[in-house]
């Protein structure tokens, strides 16, 4: 069943949609705190994903008037998925899928990119593709003109990681729909440079509110006020950070499909492409006003707007197509949430746990990546009934192969 429920909340209203999936104490606190703010506008949305994250909740949706907390977008500015269906049916994919996914792993520099002991993870160590090169053609002026004004937001690191995946969380997949068409799916943000921008403004968002003797129930809701030069600036880094985050989508996708080609010379695109953030600020217009609207860990579902919700390494993904719920201000989850930490999944789970749980994928079985696990993510089946009036099911993906970094 859907439909929201109330938190209970001193400050401005707090709707979840939340019935039928958990909800820990500490991500409830999180919310209490961003609802007792001053500029929320009507109420709080808490997508069924929702779970504690670092600033603020995972899965929630803070409409603000005249501020914008910089720690709830994050430090992944940008975050968020990229999806194509392509011209390849399941019947063509070879029975071993580790060579794809070996060249995948080379055309796409990730986590465990060999860096020839440079501790540079993750960044291009060969020539970029042209791709990014022309990418980054249109957006190394914006960055210059951020750090011209901040030089201690600079990262060496702009145009090498453009392209790339990171680490942990991100992927790139290659999926199966209901009738058998091959998909390419991949998760990525704005890497070290959106990271960068994200924990400088972060910490003068706090050095602002000592300034003006603003006293918060939690640190990291810090904020800029509309007006201030921080306020401007920040606006202009976050949105300049967006733009990076969906264009590093954009060339992993091209690389990817590069890699794909070359056994199927054939491969066009049979779908155009949806690409979504799912972490960022956008200026939107909700119950008559234009607001700032953060989704941190949520991705806008606009009446008709296409969206992807995916599971786990070894769970089911979904497009969906949004129905536009005033509600949750036109938004629904970005995945299916953590279930528990990073730790205590790496204490409860065993390799042999997470080999049965991904059978069938061609993926990572060792480890260190244990806390990615499937059974560290909510069971996405709830969390997408908890949510059947926000959005609905387009397609559902079934990944064969799955990189992580
Ligand atoms: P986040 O951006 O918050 O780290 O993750 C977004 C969502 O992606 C998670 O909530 C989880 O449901 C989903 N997810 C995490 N790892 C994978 C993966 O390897 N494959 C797929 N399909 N989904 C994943
Ligand atoms: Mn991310
Ligand atoms: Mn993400």
């Amino acid at each position: 069943m859907s439909g929201f429920t109330h938190i209970e909340s001193d400050g401005a209203p707090i709707k979840a949609w939340t019935r039928g999936v958990p909800i820990e104490d500490a991500a409830l606190k999180q919310l209490r705190n961003v609802a007792a703010l001053p500029f929320i506008h009507k109420h709080v949305a808490v997508m069924p994903d929702v779970h504690w994250g670092m600033g603020a909740t995972v899965g929630s949706v803070i409409p603000t008037l005249g501020a914008i907390i910089p720690a709830a977008v994050g430090v992944d500015i940008g975050c968020g998925m990229m999806a194509v269906r392509t011209s390849i049916r399941a019947e063509h994919l070879p029975d071993n899928l580790f060579g794809i996914r070996s060249d995948i792993e080379a055309a796409v520099p990730h986590g465990r990119t060999d860096d020839g002991g440079r501790n540079d993870t993750g960044a291009w160590q060969v020539e970029p593709p042209a791709a990014a090169a022309d990418k980054w053609e249109g957006l190394k002026a914006g960055y210059d003109d951020v750090v011209a004004r901040h030089p201690k937001a600079a990262h060496p690191r702009g145009f090498g990681h453009l392209g790339t995946l990171g680490t942990g969380n991100h992927f790139v997949e290659l999926c199966l729909d209901e009738a058998g068409d091959v998909w390419v799916m991949l998760h990525s943000g704005s890497r070290g440079v959106g990271n960068r921008f994200g924990t400088y403004f972060i910490e003068r968002a706090k050095h602002e509110m000592k300034r003006w003797y603003i006293n918060l129930p939690d640190q990291d809701l810090a904020y800029f006020a509309e007006g201030s030069e921080g306020f401007v600036d920040y606006v202009r880094a976050v949105s300049w950070a967006q733009k990076y985050a969906r264009a590093n989508r954009e060339v992993m996708m091209e690389q990817v499909l590069g890699v794909l080609k070359r056994t199927f010379p054939d491969l066009v695109v049979t779908q155009e492409a949806v690409n979504c953030h799912h972490n960022y600020v956008s200026r939107e217009k909700h119950f008559g006003k234009d607001v700032y609207l953060t989704r941190k860990g949520a991705v806008s579902a606009k009446d008709g707007e296409l969206g992807i919700i995916p599971g786990s390494m070894g769970a089911k993904s979904f497009i969906v197509r949004g129905r536009g719920n005033p509600d949750s201000f036109c938004t629904c989850s970005h995945g299916a949430g953590r279930a528990m930490s990073r730790t205590e999944a790496k204490r409860r789970f065993t390799i042999a746990d997470h080999v049965a749980a991904t059978a069938g994928v061609e993926c990572r079985k060792d480890a260190e990546v244990i806390d990615e696990t499937p059974m560290a993510y909510k069971d996405i089946d709830a969390v997408m009934a908890a949510q059947s009036d926000l959005v609905d099911i387009v397609h559902t993906l079934r990944q064969v192969v799955c990189v992580k970094g």
